[in-house]
Order: C-alpha cells, then sequence, then structure tokens
C-alpha cells in the first residue's frame, strides 16, 4: 500500500505474523484467530517488567487515542486485504476501540 494513502502504519495494530500464519493455513479456526489477536493486543512488553505499578497492557492506550481521535475526526482503518473482506482483524480492532 503506498505511503501517501495513509497517515501513520501501525504494525503494532496488527496480528503477529505467527499468528496470521495460522490462520491462513487453516491450523485455527476465525473465532480462535480472534480470541488470540485481542491476547495480543494487551500483551506487555519487556519494559513493562521496568515499572512496578505503570503498565502499558500492550495496544491499551492506542486504542484509547484512536478513539478520541475518532470523536474529532474520520478514522479509517486499513489493511493488505480487499475492503469486503470479512475475515479481517480490523473488525475486531474496531469493535474493540469502539468498547475500551
Ligand atoms: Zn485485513
Amino acid at each position: 500500500m503506498p505511503a501517501r494513502r495513509y497517515d501513520v502504519w501501525m504494525p503494532s495494530l496488527a496480528p503477529s505474523e505467527r499468528l496470521l500464519r495460522t490462520v491462513q493455513t487453516g491450523r485455527i479456526t476465525w473465532p480462535r484467530f480472534l480470541r488470540e489477536y485481542r491476547r495480543e493486543l494487551f500483551m506487555d512488553g519487556p519494559v513493562d517488567a521496568r515499572s512496578r505499578s505503570i503498565k502499558n497492557h500492550g495496544q491499551k492506550f492506542t486504542l484509547r487515542l484512536i478513539k478520541q481521535l475518532a470523536r474529532r475526526n474520520r478514522v479509517t482503518l486499513m489493511c493488505h486485504c480487499a475492503e469486503d473482506q470479512a475475515q479481517c482483524h480490523r473488525h475486531e480492532l474496531r469493535r474493540l476501540i469502539h468498547s475500551i
């Protein structure tokens, strides 16, 4: 996807390549993929071990930031797959952003 078509590329909000491969090769079901994807999004990073009380909880604050941005401006979630692709992590991401 050409860089001029988006404002920010956020690989931190994508499923890991490993998780994506497991669902693309049929080793896990779509519902299982969604559960694992949600787990990945909130996974602690190594830096969290350096703070006793303040934790990042993965992408939690990024999701909250997007939610705030979406109150003022249109936010469009893009992916490499086709726009009408039903099985895309963007749908789950959208649900999470609304619920967080
Ligand atoms: Zn997609």
